[in-house]
């Protein structure tokens, strides 16, 4: 090793984009500001207005990496707190010493954020003096803007904000108006803020998701999976709809062959960005104040550092890595290229820092299909899905977390949606859907955190998460999460009541602990006399009157305490087992894990009765004809059962019809269950499985996609029901019956004694599924990325003809 002389420190990326805080104070009081409103309070300690010394100082680092960098351009944006609190005096020495200083080395694009509600027409003449275009905040209309955004005495900041913009649409100031800046509230109508947002003639609309993380996730009304996607695809809609009539720059970001340039919301691009505070600070982005006090520090000062030291912080060094500087989840994800993992500051969560998807990251999945499916520049019921790919658009090779060994493979939501359509749909289109809905899961599990005060198991569920990622997956994906998750955030059903759900996080924790073997200790709660650990089992004590346990992580099993009385579970130990234990039963398959769940109170999902507890003889049976059935579907239709390897988990045994009937059923929040009625046939049986992981599946595409316009009114005739059904519902049968006719034609080409009937059954199937997709086809009811998945339908059932 060399000694004596240091290594140089390695360049940093050039900054072109400088936020100075001109001023700390505010004269509104918006409860959703990030700078007052959040964790980080350093404003308290900082000077009130920019003195002329720093000002200067911030100029003339700026002016020097230009001139190093030889930048095409520097934009400086003066923000606030309210910039406009400077006075105009004030304001018109920082104008001059910016242009001053930095022009002679770099064109200066100046830019100014404010509230609005100071500026007047002495401001903007200085303005347009001094070529400064100005952004104003303002939420929508007079309802959605004054849910947050008023003065300190609860006053609407409305009229003056509007009479801002009114001054800025003078033919003497239009020049000075660069657009307006929205927070979005998915508790506003997104029709309403569009109409008011357009209504003032705004260059350009900035929508800005409310800045949340992991540990403060955004509220999700009713347990909604992906609102705010819901929320900006109505207003994407219309704006597509509308012929784009404003640059929304979300929108434009976001879009295939989208620019991300000038927004840290999205995209990969390197972070170019630095801040100035009041008191000469150099600071990393703002939104990062939501993460943890003083998260967006540098500890470099315009006095003591040039701009390459303060871009040289790890923070900002980690933002120029592009892909690198990503999780492993947002790596491998098929839209990593436009989403690039959201905002940083979302990313962040105790423990696990920035290493994380964006805690938005099922609503950007979900932003993002819906974008594709109206593109910009087409009509909005055509899909560029159905149009050739311009060359160049196939997003990077992912690989899958199921099979992190697999070379990467080129994916994108296109082929998906081809993929499932075809046939039983491929490894990595399963695995894509199983990515999605643990994104839902995540979500919901965030905010469940805010809805209920966070209780025991969070540190451990966190610390899980780097330790024990792949276990912790397993447990997440345990299919009546989503519906227990969605029951809590439903809240209470009477003003008042407790929600019936009790808080999951502990037993998810504690299961995760146990199945890692990680050495842990943590209180669950006992709901219905019994604590259910997901994928491992329930404890049973009824008697007792305890409401929650000490659960202890020991060596092949844990321990718990209950009150005095301590419970050892080994659990490769049956014969020890205490009595009230009851373990969660298994198929008999190798290497996969399907559950038998006749344990998990959220089971209960399906609109049927679901069976208590089987005992030993019919649950050994059941698990001998699941495990033969899915034996026999490998069989018959072997892509339909590696697609179902990877992405089915559990089998829910139901009750007995009333009627006799065979019943089985599908849930749409338990993605990977299936539930069926007793049925002691294995061939029978695998047929049902094919049936329903078909419905699951389908369920899990209409969770990214509309595949039938929302809100379509049209019923549509099927030949297996006598009552016009839904378009959605023809569909889902079309989609189940096409592998069912699939099982019975493999059935009749083996032409096996024991399948004699199977060519009367494929007839049947391949009928029915034929007249279904000519009804979705003729019905108009079709989304363009409906179109097709239905088209894709109609050449897979062709295809079993010619087969
Ligand atoms: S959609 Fe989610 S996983 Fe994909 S890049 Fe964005 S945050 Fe990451």
């Amino acid at each position: 090793m060399m000694a004596g002389r240091s290594a140089p420190a390695p360049p940093s990326a050039a900054i072109s984009q400088y936020v100075l805080k001109v001023h700390s104070r505010c004269d509104l009081s918006c409860d959703h500001c990030y700078v007052y409103e959040h964790v980080d309070q350093t404003w308290r300690g900082r000077p009130r207005e920019m003195a002329a010394a720093t000002l200067d100082a911030a100029a003339a680092r700026i002016a020097e990496h230009a001139t190093a960098r030889d930048l095409p351009v520097v934009h400086v944006v003066l923000h606030g707190g309210e910039p406009l609190l400077l006075g105009p005096a004030r304001m018109r020495q920082i104008l001059n010493g910016l242009r001053t200083v930095i022009d002679p080395v770099a064109p200066l694009d100046l830019r100014l954020q404010t509230n609005g509600v100071r500026l007047d027409p002495a401001f903007c003449d200085l303005f347009v003096e001094y070529d400064v275009k100005v952004g104003v905040s303002l939420d929508g209309d007079r309802v959605a803007n004054d849910r947050h955004r008023r003065f300190a005495n609860g006053a609407s900041s409305h009229d003056p904000v509007r009479q801002a913009l009114a001054l800025l649409r003078r033919p003497e100031y239009r020049a000075s108006y660069a657009g307006i800046l929205c927070t979005v509230d998915v508790a506003n109508d997104p029709e309403a803020v569009y109409a008011a947002l357009l209504a003032e003639e705004p260059p350009r609309i900035d929508l800005l998701l409310p800045h949340h993380t992991w540990d403060h996730p955004p509220v999700r009304p009713g347990g909604s999976p992906t609102p705010y996607a819901d929320w900006l695809g109505r207003i994407y809609r219309r704006w597509v709809n509308d012929g784009r009539p404003v640059s929304i720059r979300l929108f434009d970001a976001l879009c295939p062959g989208g620019t991300p340039a000038g927004t840290e919301a999205v995209g990969l691009g390197p972070a170019d960005l630095l801040v100035v505070e009041t008191d000469g600070t150099w600071e990393q982005t703002d939104s990062l104040k939501v993460a943890y006090d003083g998260a967006a520090g540098t500890g470099r000062t315009v006095f003591d550092h040039t701009v390459d030291e303060a871009a040289r912080h790890p923070g900002v060094a980690t933002r120029q890595t592009g892909l690198a500087g990503l999780s492993s989840i947002c790596q491998s994800c098929p839209v990593v290229a436009r989403c690039g993992g959201g905002l940083y500051a979302h990313r962040y969560r105790s423990g696990a820092g920035f290493d994380n998807p964006s805690v938005y990251c099922a609503d950007l999945r979900k932003l993002i299909s819906i974008i594709d499916r109206h593109p910009p520049g087409s009509a909005p019921t055509v899909d560029r899905a159905a149009a050739p790919r311009p060359p160049g658009e196939i997003p990077p090779p992912r690989r899958s977390p199921d099979r992190p060994d697999a070379e990467p493979v080129p994916l994108d939501v296109e082929r998906i949606l081809d993929d499932l359509a075809g046939g039983g749909g491929g490894p990595e289109s399963i695995a894509f859907l199983v990515d999605a809905e643990l994104a839902i899961v995540r979500a919901l599990l965030a905010a469940s955190r805010d809805a209920t005060a966070p209780g025991p198991g969070w540190d451990l569920l966190v610390d899980l998460d780097t330790t024990a990622p792949a276990t912790l997956r397993t447990v997440l994906r345990h299919p009546f999460l989503r519906p227990r998750l969605t029951s809590l955030l439903s809240g209470p059903r009477q003003p008042g009541s407790r929600s019936p759900e009790p808080d999951p996080v502990a037993a998810l924790a504690a299961a995760a602990a146990v199945r890692a073997g990680i050495s842990a200790e943590v209180q669950v709660p006992v709901a219905g006399g019994e604590v259910f650990l997901p994928t491992l089992g329930a404890f049973w004590m009824p008697s007792t009157g305890i409401d929650t346990v000490v659960l202890t992580v020991r060596p092949g099993g844990f321990r718990l305490l209950a009150g005095s009385e301590p419970y050892d579970v080994r659990l490769d130990e049956p014969a020890g087992w205490p009595s009230g234990w009851r373990p969660t039963r298994r198929s008999g398959l190798p290497g996969h894990e399907v559950i038998i769940e006749d344990l998990d109170p959220a089971r209960d999902c399906y609109g049927q009765s679901v069976r208590e507890r089987l005992a030993e003889r019919p649950a050994a049976d059941l698990v001998e004809t699941v495990t033969e059935a899915w034996r026999l579907a490998e069989r018959d239709v072997p892509r339909h059962a590696t697609a179902m390897r990877v992405g089915m988990r559990a089998v829910v045994p139901l009750d007995t019809s009333p009627t006799g009937a065979l019943r089985s059923a599908t849930a749409r929040a338990a993605f990977g269950a299936v539930a069926v009625g007793p049925v002691a046939d294995p061939e029978t049986l695998a047929v049902l499985l094919v049936h329903e992981w078909q419905h699951s599946k389908l369920g899990a595409v209409l969770d990214l996609y509309d595949l039938v316009e929302p809100g379509s009114p049209v019923r549509l005739s099927v030949p297996w029901r006598p009552d016009p059904r839904p378009a959605e519902g023809v569909l889902q049968g079309a989609y189940a019956h096409l592998a069912i006719a699939e099982v019975w034609h493999a059935r009749a080409v083996a032409d096996r004694p024991a399948d004699r009937t199977a060519a009367t059954h494929a007839d049947r199937f391949h009928r029915w599924t034929g007249e279904a997709l000519d009804e979705l086809a003729a019905s108009r009811s079709l989304t363009a990325a409906g179109d097709r998945f239905v088209a894709g339908l109609g050449r897979a059932l062709a295809g079993l003809v010619r087969g």
